[in-house]
């Protein structure tokens, strides 16, 4: 794939620069205040994540956040990994559930999720507990629980299980207590859901408070939404009372194209104030970045796809820190 919102390694692209919009501006000769300013805040950003000087708040209380939408490639897992390590440079203690067979969040982790390893099959079906199978990450204070092959199975063998929907909730909940009793307090969960609405995933939504949905600014984006909503207003009835989507991430954003623009305008006269305001353009370091088992956030901190992926995760951190 490839993309003219990218910018070299180690610069940082300016939101109004020519590159993000893809409008050539009258004059490149001298850079104006305007376009300096966001240049400077990207590379500030990324200079405070390197030392550590970036700081987000700490929620009230820990948030599970179901991240879903069961069509595939709309970017579940690549927002999963880069929220969770923005919010872990932010100085939070972050648990990342990777709950797809596929593994692409432990992938992108560098995490060891080779058929056999122990990880998301032995918590929902098993019921091991998550302190046995959670691995670290290289990102200070993030953890991920592996998903390997093995949890394509689960789908079906869960089915005749006994409280077969609350499994992951019961997990991550003993997970979550002994962590706060030994000092270490959760203070995100982030469970990368399957394109699909399967047991697992309601084993998700079941266990989450929240809902953050993805939506791909491309055709079809909004095809199965409502499907979504249908099963996240039930599980709120049956099973998970409260819950909710609390926040919806516009992404792979093209600026040059005006069905990127309707899509994103669409979503925000639909969902309103639920809308992030941060949108993740379409770009390659975001793509190119799991494979060197980095999230776009460590690959090139400096990057629009980094920058909108800190963003979004300070919106979200702000929304939800009372
Ligand atoms: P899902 O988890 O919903 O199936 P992914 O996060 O795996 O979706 O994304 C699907 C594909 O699109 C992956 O190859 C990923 O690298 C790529 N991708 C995701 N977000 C972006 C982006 N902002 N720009 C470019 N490619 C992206
Ligand atoms: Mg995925």
């Amino acid at each position: 794939m490839t993309s003219d919102t990218d910018v070299p390694r180690g610069t940082s692209l300016p939101e109004n620069s020519p590159a993000a919009t893809g409008v050539e501006p009258q004059s490149a000769a001298i850079p104006s205040p305007a376009i300096e300013s966001p240049l400077l805040q990207a590379v500030a950003t990324a200079v405070s994540l390197k030392s550590g000087n970036f700081k987000l708040p700490v929620p009230a209380e820990t948030r599970i956040l179901c991240v879903a939408n069961q069509k595939g490639g709309v970017g579940k897992t690549t927002s999963t990994v880069n929220i969770a390590a923005a919010l872990a440079f932010g100085g939070l203690q972050v648990l990342v559930i990777d709950l797809d067979p596929q593994g692409n969040a432990s992938t992108a982790f560098s995490v060891d999720h080779h058929t056999g390893t122990p990880g998301t099959y032995e918590v929902v079906v098993d019921q091991a507990p998550i302190a046995d199978v959670v691995a670290e990450t290289a990102i200070p204070g993030l953890v991920c629980v592996p998903a390997t092959l093995d949890l394509a199975g689960a789908e079906t063998e869960l089915v005749s299980a006994v409280a077969r929907e609350q499994r992951l909730r019961k997990a991550i909940s003993a997970y979550a207590e002994a962590r706060a009793e030994a000092g270490s307090r959760l203070d995100y969960i982030l469970i990368d859901c399957p394109p699909s609405l399967g047991l697992l995933t309601v084993n998700a939504l079941t266990a989450a408070q929240q809902v953050l949905l993805p939506i791909q600014c491309e055709f079809y984006a909004l095809e199965g939404v409502s499907q979504l909503l249908k099963i996240v207003d039930l599980v709120g009835r049956e099973l998970n009372p409260g819950l909710t989507v609390g926040q919806i991430l516009l992404t792979m954003f093209d600026a040059r194209t005006r069905l990127s623009q309707q899509v994103a305008e669409d979503v925000r006269t639909h969902f309103a104030e639920q809308v992030l305001n941060s949108v993740v353009p379409r770009s390659v370091r975001v793509s190119e970045a799991p494979s060197f088992g980095q999230t776009v956030v460590e690959y090139d901190p400096g990057s629009s796809g980094s920058q909108a992926y800190i963003e979004a995760a300070r919106e979200l951190a702000e929304r939800m820190a009372s």
